[in-house]
C-alpha cells in the first residue's frame, strides 16, 4: 500500500491505494488549479461521522488541494481507466474524463475511504469533454446524495464543495465547482469490463484480488473467492435497487460505468425521486425509450450484473461451459434476493404482518391503485404512518381520486395491518416524511446559481440529513410541487 511518508500530520488524505492496481488501470494526472478557490461548503458532519479533524479541511492548504492546486502527498493524483455499456452500447474507453483521484483517508473505525475531485479539469480520458463541472450539477450531486445517505441508502458523499472562480459553457454560461466525494470505492462495473477488454488475465486477476483484499476481506482466504466476489456484488446491487425504489428513487443513468462494484449509489445526473406515482416514470431527457425507468431498474441491474459475470467467467473456472454454470449460479440469486428486499420493505412500508404472498399481493394492488390514482408516493407512505399513530384518516382518503375506492383500500389495509408500537416505530423508520424532491432542488440551485443565495440548499441539507423525523423549519419541503413548480425532465446539466 502506498502511504505517504512525506504526509504532514495534519493532512488526512495520506494514501494513494489504486497505484496497487495493475498497469493500465489508471493514469497519473494533475487536476487543473483554480483561478479563485473558495470552499462553499464542507460536510462537517460527514467528517465527524468519519471521526476525522475539520482543520486541514478549513485550511488554505486543505483548499489548495481541493480546489485542484496541488497533490495532497508525494503520489500524484490519478484518473481511472474504466469502460462500459452506456445505454447497452459498448464503450471500451471512458475512464475519468473530469475527476481526480486525491487518495484515501482512513475513518476512526478504520475503513480507507476514497476522496475524488469531479469537475477538476481534463484529463487523458477526457476526449472533447471539457473536464469542468457546473456549480448547479455539484449542488444536485450534493444535495441527493446527501438525501440518499439520510436515508440510510448505500451512497457515495459529499464532503465538500468548493468554487473554481472560473466559467463553464454549457447551453448558457454557469460558475464552476468541484465536488469533493468520498466513495468506499470508485470501481466500477466499467472498469472490470475494462481490464477485461483491453488487459491480459493476469490483470483481470489482480484487480478481483484488490477489489476483495481492499472492500471483501472475508473472501480473501475463500477458495472460492471470485465467485464470492459476484455473488456480494449480485446481493448488493438487489439490495440497492430495492431501497431505490421503496423511497420512489430513479437514478436515470444505470448504465454499467454508473454501477458500483461496492452496490454504493454512484454518479448522479438527471436522477430524481418521483412525485407521484408513476410505475413507469423516467426524468432524464436523454433517456427517452424509457430504459431507466422506475420498475425497469430491477431488470437493467440484472442485465449489468451479467456483463460483470462475463468479466469474470477465465476467473470462475478454467472451462467455460463449467465456468458460465457457476456465473449463472451467481446471477440466478439477484431475482430472489431483489423480491425479497423490495417485498419486505413494502411490508414495513404499510405496516403488514401475515403470510407474505398474500401481503405480496396486496401491496402490489396498493402501487396499483397510487398509480391509478396518481398518488404522491411520499405523502402518500408518510399520511398513512400518522394513521398508523393514531391520527384520522380524512387526509389519507383525500389522497384518492375516487373516495370510494379510497375507503375500500383503508379497509383492506385495516384488516391487514399490525397494530403494535413496533409496527409504527417500524413504519416511521421505512416511511421518510422528507425526500429531495425535484422542484426544491431546482429551487434551491437555482438561488445559489442565479442569486448567489445559498440558503434554500443549506436548509434543504439540514432536513435531508434527518429525513425521518421533520423539524417544523422543514415541512415546507415536505410538499408535492404545485402545478406551475412541476419540473417533469431533469437535463443533463453537466
Ligand atoms: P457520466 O455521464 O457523468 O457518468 O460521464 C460519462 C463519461 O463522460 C465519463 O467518462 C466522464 O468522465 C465523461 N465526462 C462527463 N462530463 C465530462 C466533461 N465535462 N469533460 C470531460 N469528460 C466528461
Ligand atoms: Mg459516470
Amino acid at each position: 500500500m502506498n502511504i505517504n511518508p512525506l504526509g504532514s500530520s495534519n493532512n488526512p488524505i495520506a494514501y494513494q491505494h489504486y497505484r496497487d492496481l495493475p498497469k493500465g488501470m489508471f493514469v497519473e494526472s494533475e487536476p487543473s488549479s483554480s483561478p479563485v478557490p473558495t470552499l462553499i461548503e464542507l460536510n462537517r458532519t460527514l467528517l465527524e461521522q468519519l471521526g476525522i479533524d475539520e482543520s486541514w479541511f478549513s485550511s488554505d492548504q486543505g483548499l489548495t488541494v481541493l480546489s485542484g492546486g496541488g497533490a495532497p502527498t508525494d503520489n500524484p493524483p490519478i484518473a481511472m481507466a474504466y469502460g462500459g455499456h452506456q445505454f447497452g452500447h459498448w464503450a471500451p474507453l471512458l475512464g475519468d474524463g473530469r475527476a481526480h483521484m486525491l487518495g484515501q483517508v482512513v475513518a476512526a473505525n478504520g475503513a480507507l475511504l476514497d476522496v475524488q475531485l469531479k469537475g477538476s479539469g481534463r484529463t487523458q480520458f477526457s476526449r472533447g469533454g471539457d473536464g469542468r463541472a457546473t456549480l448547479g450539477s455539484v449542488l444536485r450531486e450534493y444535495l441527493i446524495s446527501e438525501a440518499m445517505a439520510g436515508l440510510g441508502i448505500p451512497t457515495t458523499r459529499s464532503l465538500a464543495m468548493v468554487g473554481t472562480g472560473e466559467k463553464v459553457m454549457r447551453e448558457r454560461v454557469f460558475p464552476g465547482a468541484i465536488l469533493v466525494r468520498t466513495a468506499s470505492s470508485h470501481l466500477r462495473v466499467g472498469s472490470f469490463q475494462y481490464a477485461s477488454a483491453n488487459l491480459d488475465e493476469h490483470s483481470m486477476r489482480a484487480l478481483s484480488d484488490f477489489v476483495i483484499a481492499t472492500n471483501f476481506p472475508d473472501l480473501v482466504q475463500a477458495s472460492d473467492k471470485y465467485q464470492g466476489l459476484l455473488n456480494v456484488v449480485v446481493e448488493r446491487q438487489a439490495s440497492l435497487i430495492a431501497q431505490w425504489m421503496l423511497v420512489g428513487f430513479i437514478h436515470g443513468v444505470m448504465n454499467t460505468d454508473n454501477t458500483s462494484i461496492v452496490g454504493e449509489t454512484i454518479d448522479y445526473g438527471p436522477c430524481a425521486f418521483m412525485d407521484e406515482f408513476l410505475p413507469d416514470k423516467v426524468f432524464s431527457s436523454i433517456d427517452q425509450l424509457g430504459r431507466y425507468a422506475w420498475d425497469k431498474q430491477p431488470g437493467i441491474a440484472y442485465w449489468n450484473l451479467m456483463q460483470f459475470a462475463g468479466t469474470l467467467l477465465p476467473l470462475l473456472h478454467v472451462t467455460l461451459a463449467e465456468a458460465e454454470t457457476l456465473a449463472e449460479q451467481s446471477l440466478s440469486q439477484f431475482v430472489p434476493l431483489f423480491k425479497n428486499a423490495f417485498q419486505s420493505g413494502m411490508r414495513r412500508k404499510l405496516g403488514l404482518e401475515g403470510d407474505a404472498e398474500v401481503m405480496a399481493k396486496f401491496s402490489d394492488r396498493t402501487l396499483l391503485t397510487m398509480a391509478e390514482n396518481g398518488i404522491d408516493f411520499t405523502v402518500f407512505f408518510d399520511q398513512l404512518t400518522k394513521v398508523a399513530g393514531g391520527e384520522t384518516d380524512e387526509q389519507l382518503l383525500d389522497l384518492f381520486e375516487d373516495s370510494s375506492v379510497g375507503r375500500a383500500w383503508i379497509a383492506q389495509w385495516q384488516a391487514h395491518r399490525s397494530e403494535g408500537v413496533a409496527t409504527l416505530a417500524t413504519m416511521r423508520g421505512a416511511n421518510p416524511a422528507v425526500i429531495a424532491r425535484n422542484h426544491r432542488v431546482e429551487q434551491a440551485i437555482e438561488a445559489a446559481v442565479d442569486h448567489d443565495d445559498f440558503e434554500p440548499f443549506r436548509r434543504m441539507c439540514r432536513a435531508l440529513a434527518r429525513p425521518f423525523n421533520l423539524e417544523q423549519s422543514g415541512r415546507e419541503l415536505q410538499n408535492p410541487p404545485q402545478r406551475e413548480e412541476r419540473v417533469t425532465q431533469t437535463f443533463c446539466g453537466t
